[in-house]
């Protein structure tokens, strides 16, 4: 069973969601940082020596309004693979939310680990797992998903999670600086995708950002040079990273990102001249 997290930032709820995670060697993850690279982070990996995968989504309750952020992994993903069945929509339950209750889904970007709990069912009878949600798609990012060309493999399972949603006519494509309301937008941070955002919130004079996959792990707070082998522009990317956590340190905001370690929720704070993460307690 996964974990939740609430925070308020203002007036909106923030809570993050653990759909399922993994552990793995720290080397290789970020292109052609080996093992040695991680000594002086060692307190950002297990005991063991080894780095946390985590597969996050978030909810955000603002201005009556509920919004679930990335779906992760979906009911089909392999089990063997992961230290838990993915469990999204029971922690939603446990955190007081049920599947009728979200108004929007909202993606940072159409990977498979952020687009799986669109749908639930078998194939030939699969149905919107959030029945009364619209579905909020860049058009940067799908119009790059489905371009004709080779994909990389994690590309979304089209038939499964868009093809679905699309015939429901409940897939709105937006422009790169959308605002779902007054206190939640997307900031765009390309580069990991073409069309990939992060979503800020502003209320009662706080802020957050949900970063997707424009940071995966903590120790990118001390290394944002850092990026794993498949940001599709990792120069671009680095940008993007290196923007967002600029910003994020400037305001105080709040920093969530899917990927970092439960409960995924943090400060990026300076340390002896060093940028670093610190998580909420
Ligand atoms: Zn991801």
């Amino acid at each position: 069973m996964g974990n939740f997290h609430k925070v308020m930032v203002g007036d909106a709820e923030l809570i993050a969601l653990q759909d399922s995670w993994v552990v793995r060697q720290p080397g290789g993850f970020f292109a052609g940082v080996e093992r040695d690279a991680w000594e002086p982070y060692r307190h950002w990996l297990t005991a063991d020596g080894l780095l946390i995968q985590n597969y996050g989504s978030f909810i955000i309750r603002s201005d009556g309004q509920t919004m679930l952020v990335d779906t992760g992994l979906g009911e089909t993903a392999d089990p063997s693979d992961l230290q838990q069945a993915p469990s999204l929509l029971e922690v939603m339950q446990d955190a007081g939310i049920s599947t009728d209750d979200v108004d929007l889904v909202l993606f940072t970007h159409l990977h498979w680990d952020h687009t799986g709990w669109n749908t639930v069912g078998p194939e030939g009878n699969l149905q919107l797992t959030f029945p009364n949600a619209r579905y909020i798609v860049q058009k940067k990012e799908l119009d790059y998903w489905l371009s004709p060309g080779d994909k990389p493999a994690n590309r979304p399972a089209f038939d499964r999670v868009l093809a679905p949603v699309i015939e429901a006519k409940r897939l709105d494509m937006v422009g790169d600086e959308y605002a779902a309301n007054r206190e939640v937008s997307a900031v765009p941070t390309p580069g990991h995708t073409p069309g990939h955002v992060s979503f800020g919130i502003v209320s009662g004079g706080e802020r957050a950002y949900i970063l997707g996959d424009t940071v995966h792990k903590p120790v990118q707070l001390s290394e944002p040079g850092w990026y794993p082998g498949f940001d599709l522009d990792p120069i671009e990317s680095t940008k993007s990273r290196r923007m967002i956590l600029d910003r994020a340190e400037r305001e105080n905001a709040l920093l969530a990102g899917g990927h970092f370690a439960f409960p995924s929720m943090g400060y990026a704070v300076t340390v002896d001249g060093q940028r670093t993460f610190r998580y909420v307690s």
